[in-house]
């Protein structure tokens, strides 16, 4: 039974994909994708002894070994330029698939698709699409067992008419996000308001110097721009 973040993750694999999941634990985005469709094939790339190991072995439980390859690496390192044509990178930190996409550019050539599902952090990943030739193409944010997680899908393209007004708050929230303004997204941003809310508190707080009043300013204005996104 996979997890209804994994299904939306899911959800956006094109037919057939030959896919490099990343950080894969037990394997079972790819497993379900084959499953599913019988033209898949997939890399499963683990960096950790224990989640390789568990993919491995459900790999084998379900007989794909012929369709899924478990390949232990860092990132990207586990596969060769032009083979694969969609990569989904899920249950991270934002920051943390910012720098796997860094770090594997090389191998995104003919790359046509990314599926990266951060858990925090999601304004890192667009900034680093922007800043490399990746067009945002749909959004999604939900919530599940009390966490709230987002989507972000990307293709080959120019972003500068996405971007083309309010690029620092949609960098933030998310240009498709912010279009739907589901309850999710009210709940993350307000939760993150109050948050920002009580550091404002400290820094009020805090002895007035250059880098104090820096920081308060800039807080004022992150929790301006996003009220009144939300209200
Ligand atoms: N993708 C699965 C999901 O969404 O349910 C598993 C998410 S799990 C929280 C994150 C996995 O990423 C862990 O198994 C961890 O070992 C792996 N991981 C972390 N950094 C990685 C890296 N640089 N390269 C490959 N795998 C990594």
């Amino acid at each position: 039974q996979l997890s209804e973040r994994l299904v939306r993750v899911a959800n956006y694999v094109p037919n057939g994909a030959k896919i490099a999941d990343i950080g894969s634990d037990h394997a079972y985005l790819p497993c379900y994708l084959c499953i599913q469709d019988d033209k898949v094939t997939a890399i499963a790339g683990e960096v950790n002894e224990g989640p390789y190991q568990s993919a491995k072995k459900q790999v084998e439980k379900v007989n794909l070994e012929n369709r899924i390859e478990v390949r232990k690496g860092n990132g990207l390192a586990v596969i060769e330029k032009g083979e694969v044509d969609t990569i989904t990178i899920a249950g991270m930190g934002g920051g943390l698939i910012a720098t796997i996409l860094d770090e594997g550019k090389d191998k995104l050539i003919g790359v046509k698709k990314l599926i990266l599902q951060p858990n925090v952090s999601a304004d890192l990943i667009r900034l680093w699409l922007r800043e490399h030739g990746w067009l945002l193409i749909a959004e999604e944010i939900i919530e599940e067992d009390e966490k709230i997680y987002e989507i972000l899908v990307a293709e080959p393209g120019d972003d500068t008419e996405l971007y083309a007004e309010k690029t620092k708050e949609k960098l933030l929230l998310g240009p498709f996000l912010i279009q739907q303004r589901n309850e999710t997204f009210k709940k993350k941003w307000s939760y993150e308001i109050a948050n920002w809310k009580r550091i404002l508190q400290e820094f009020e707080k805090a002895t007035e110097t250059d880098q104090v009043k820096q920081k308060r300013n800039e807080l004022r204005e992150q929790i301006q721009m996003v009220e009144e996104v939300i209200k």
